[in-house]
């Protein structure tokens, strides 16, 4: 098996019926940039950048973090590369910085409320991102973003930064195109006019998961007690899809639960194009990509999701296997 693995690397993520998925994968660590090559995924589509946030003593100069991106960029060759920015505060919490007590963190301060809040912290990591992409293409995304004034509001610092560079006469990026994350529920129900307001939209299912059940990601007793393979969450997953494909944006998935082949293949069947996984689970989704016929998949899942039965993980097992996949 891992040597058919192996064997597909350089081969494309195409169903049967000839839809090109693009199968990108998950990092925060410049040791992960080897598995882009040795998985063949197209590129990284999320680089969650708040790691040397975290395990330092101190915050991470601008130097430190320009290279740090110029050696992920390096790394990943002409392949794409999403920088996430910083999602940090409440439970990812620094040493070094001063955080409020906070009864329910996941739900406090953190990601792009913090980043607006502290634009001294978000200017930094934003000048050594647009410094890092001279001459290329660079690509930002927005974690934990609540409303479209904020994605506006984080547009305007992008474009501050940017300005800054040019007036510098120092190189800068080819084009920047900023990305927002839907991983909050009042994110995803108003989709469209959150995915109007920026470049592309990435579905953040572990966040997304975790407030639409109500159930904290981070505690073992409720973490996995609810499939999110089931009718209510699928529904809505779908309905942020098709809003934010009204709006023409661009629309991928980097929650954890892509990596699970059966929930990928009905992310699939709900018109996802673009998948963001853990590495290791790059080779065995390419498999099950290509053994996909999708104008099958997509019928039969409309058919199954207008009558729910409430055994949405169990229908889809059976159907996989019915359908050779
Ligand atoms: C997510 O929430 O789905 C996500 C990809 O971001 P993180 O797991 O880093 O919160
Ligand atoms: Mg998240």
């Amino acid at each position: 098996r891992l040597e058919a693995y192996a064997a597909l690397r350089d081969e494309p993520a195409v169903t049967k019926d000839g839809a090109l998925i693009d199968l990108q994968m998950n990092a925060g660590l410049l040791l992960d940039m080897p598995h882009l090559k040795e998985t063949g995924a197209s590129g990284i589509g999320l680089f969650r950048t708040e790691l040397p946030f975290l395990i330092g003593r101190t915050l991470p100069t601008a130097a430190e973090q320009e290279h740090l991106y110029r050696e992920v960029l390096r790394a990943a060759g002409t392949k794409p590369v999403v920088f996430r920015t910083a999602d940090i505060g409440s439970d990812k919490r620094a040493t070094y910085m001063t955080q409020p007590v906070e009864a329910n963190p996941a739900m406090g301060w953190r990601g792009l409320r913090v980043s607006l809040d502290r634009e001294g912290l978000f200017r930094t990591q934003l000048r050594a991102m647009i410094a890092a992409a001279g001459g290329r293409e660079l690509r930002v995304l927005l974690p934990l973003v609540t409303t479209v004034e904020e994605v506006e509001a984080a547009r305007g610092v992008i474009e501050k930064e940017l300005s800054r560079r040019k007036r510098g006469r120092k190189p800068v990026p080819s084009s920047v195109i900023v990305g927002v994350m839907i991983e909050i529920p009042s994110a995803a129900w108003s989709a469209r006019s959150i995915a109007a307001a920026s470049d592309f939209v990435s579905i953040g299912g572990n966040d997304l998961a975790q407030f639409f059940f109500a159930a904290d990601r981070e505690s073992a007793l409720v973490s996995s007690r609810y499939d999110p393979l089931c009718p209510a969450f699928i529904g809505f997953v779908g309905r942020t899809i098709s809003e934010a494909k009204a709006a023409g944006r661009p629309v991928g998935y980097c929650g954890e639960q892509a990596s699970d082949p059966l929930m990928a293949l009905v992310l699939m069947g709900l018109g996802l194009r673009s998948l963001s996984v853990t590495a290791s689970s790059v080779a065995p989704l390419k498999a099950m990509i290509r053994s996909v016929d999708l104008g099958a998949l997509s019928g039969w899942l409309n058919e199954t999701l207008a009558a729910p039965s409430g055994e949405l993980r169990r229908e889809v097992e059976a159907y996989a296997e019915a359908a050779g996949v």
